[in-house]
């Protein structure tokens, strides 16, 4: 399996997925143009995407969708029944063509070839939020952004994966001291927001293991977070948790550009 990160944060996310016979988006919260474009940086088409798994329906996660559908009838989508119910009933992305919507619920994996895909449920303040576990060839990449907080069950699901798609969203002397309003910092900050750069790190202690060799810093805030304050508290933290492997890479990303490639 082979990962890349083209797009990461409150503007936009999108990660490719590839494996022996699927190109699969986690997510699609760009435009279908710079979908396109950051896919041809890394040397990808944009019309082998196969595959399409959607975690909620807030624009920065879902705002290509109907575009890339419409445009590409070969990509079959996937979202739970509350999520396709709420983009329909809300307009937001446009026309969704029936025949491309397929579901998958909450604690469900569904098997594509060589690829298992399990939903599991997550805090957050949309309809029926949902991230997603990808395995093949015994490798596991585990993908958690936009909650609130990580749930026992949920570590239990993660736990041991091989790469971590990890929501490290805001600094929180940064939040409580920045320009936000207060309803919205109580938001970000309530178990239906987003994950603080020490939650992030913390629920990662508890989950990683000696199989763990790369983990994504992703959906970081420009506002309340930099690049070093969620890279220095990730390294503290897992630091103090002995079963990692010292090779342990942690990347960051960006709102506009693809992280590296990983092989797992
Ligand atoms: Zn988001
Ligand atoms: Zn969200």
């Amino acid at each position: 399996m082979r990962v890349v990160v083209l797009a990461s944060g409150s503007t936009g996310n999108c990660s490719l997925i590839m494996t022996r016979s699927h190109k699969v988006l986690m997510d699609s919260g760009l435009s279908g143009k710079q979908t396109k474009a950051l896919l041809a940086e890394v040397n990808v088409d944009i019309r082998d995407i196969d595959l399409v798994f959607l975690s909620h329906d807030h624009s920065d996660h879902s705002k290509g969708l109907g575009v890339l559908m419409r445009r590409y009838p070969k990509i079959a989508a996937y979202a739970n029944s509350g999520t396709w119910q709420y983009l329909l009933g809300s307009h937001k992305v446009g026309k969704l063509p029936a025949e491309q919507m397929n579901v998958i619920e909450p604690g469900q994996t569904l098997t594509f070839d060589e690829l298992q895909v399990t939903a599991f449920a997550t805090s957050h303040d949309a309809s029926e939020p949902q991230y997603y576990v990808f395995s093949s060839h015994h490798k596991r990449l585990a993908c958690l952004t936009d909650t609130g907080y990580v749930s026992t069950q949920v570590e239990q699901i993660i736990r041991a994966s091989d790469a971590y798609l990890m929501e490290f969203n805001y600094d929180t002397m940064m939040l409580r001291n920045g320009p936000y309003s207060w309803p919205l910092k109580d938001r970000i900050l309530s178990d239906y927001g987003h994950l603080s750069n020490q939650a992030a790190a913390e629920a990662l202690a508890d989950v990683v293991s000696e199989r763990t060799h790369f983990i994504f810093l992703a959906h970081r805030s420009q506002h309340n977070n930099t690049k070093a304050k969620a890279h220095a508290v990730a390294a503290q933290v897992l630091a103090q948790q002995g079963n990692l492997p010292a090779d342990v890479e942690l990347i960051d990303t960006d709102p506009d550009c693809p992280t590296k490639m990983i092989h797992l």
